[in-house]
């Protein structure tokens, strides 16, 4: 059966020229591979299906004078490569700006089937909670807005500080608003399709996909008992002295906790229980720009990778960004034998 009709060049595959009959598709280590031994209409022909992606592989090869089995066992290498997928078919509604034209080409090099739209659309009907909106979660909901999250639950009734505006979009004007009403109209403003709401109190948590809560000096085990229970997904973004911590995403009851996190620096130090209760009390880092940039757009990537059915770096890792390298550094965090929350092999 010939299965060519169906497949297309995979969107956003450079296809080069190494001369010698040698054409290269891809770029990226991770994929990209070599063909050798190819006629000059051969490589003609692979330049073509790359530039005038509407003509298909069969028209292009017939214009090009490749034979057909020739076309055939090339396409059947392509395929095997990984390097032609299926023409794209429809997909649900998509809120990502410009229906995804930014996104889809990238998303779809990280599926099988190229479809990265698909991928859009699944975001598009994902719910996010978002605790915690000072100038660094605020820059996160923006990040999961543009990125085409659909739907995202804001709760923080502080009022907007001076020291929120800048990055993440609120403004002078929004100073001394409650801050989750004024991150409501910011995105209403900016990401007009993903819908904003307030957690007035009222809110199922079981119908979050996950929930992503910044605070400051450390992580408090309190705040996620009952997500953990409930069995939604976590991520902690604690903002410390001159460093942020993403992480750990707990996935309840499969990786590792903020209670086991806790748990084990009590282990290395006798005093963190007295030292977390004082830290509490503690005045709140502010969220210095470069960090708080860096460390929403990390945030976003790992809820990102969460809801698009990957394996986020954060799951059973604290990824910590300190100044001034900038640089996430993933320090692995175990479940604790003495927490209970993840079954382990006895
Ligand atoms: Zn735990």
């Amino acid at each position: 059966m010939n299965r060519a009709p169906l497949l297309r060049l995979r969107p956003g595959t450079p296809v080069l020229s190494r001369g010698g009959g040698q054409v290269q598709c891809g770029s990226d280590p991770r994929w990209s591979f070599v063909l050798s031994g190819l006629t000059p209409a051969e490589e003609t022909w692979l330049g073509e299906v790359a530039e005038r992606r509407h003509v298909t592989l069969e028209q292009a090869a017939a214009r090009c004078g490749v034979p057909v089995e020739r076309r055939d066992e090339i396409v059947s290498v392509l395929v095997r490569a990984g390097v032609l997928v299926p023409v794209a078919g429809t997909v649900g509604a998509v809120t990502a700006p410009a229906d995804g034209a930014a996104d889809a080409t990238v998303l779809g090099m990280l599926r099988p089937d190229g479809a990265g739209l698909a991928t859009l659309a699944d975001r598009a009907r994902r719910t996010v909670g978002l605790m915690g909106l000072g100038r660094l979660g605020t820059s996160v909901a923006q990040h999961l807005a543009t990125a085409g999250t659909g739907c995202l639950v804001l709760h923080d009734p502080l009022p907007v500080q001076v020291t929120d505006l800048g990055l993440g979009g609120l403004r002078p004007a929004d100073v001394g608003q409650v801050r989750h009403d004024a991150v409501r109209s910011l995105l209403a403003r900016r990401s007009p399709r993903t819908r904003a709401h307030v957690d007035d109190g009222g809110l199922d948590l079981t119908e979050l996909d996950l929930v992503v809560v910044v605070e400051p000096h450390a992580a408090h085990p309190a705040r996620y008992q009952r997500l953990l229970g409930l069995g939604v997904p976590h991520l902690p973004v604690v903002v410390r002295e001159a460093d942020v911590v993403v992480g750990p995403l707990v996935r309840p009851g499969r990786s590792a906790c903020v209670a086991c996190v806790d748990l084990a620096r009590a282990d290395a130090d006798r005093e963190w229980p007295a030292l977390a209760a004082q830290l509490r009390e503690t005045t709140e880092p502010t969220h210095e720009a470069t960090l708080a940039a860096l460390a929403s757009a990390t945030a976003a990537g790992q809820v990102l990778a969460q809801l698009d059915g990957h394996r986020p770096a954060a799951v059973g890792a604290c990824l910590e960004i300190s100044l001034p390298a900038g640089l996430p550094r993933a320090h692995q965090v175990d479940p604790h034998p003495r927490c209970g929350c993840v079954v382990l092999p006895s």
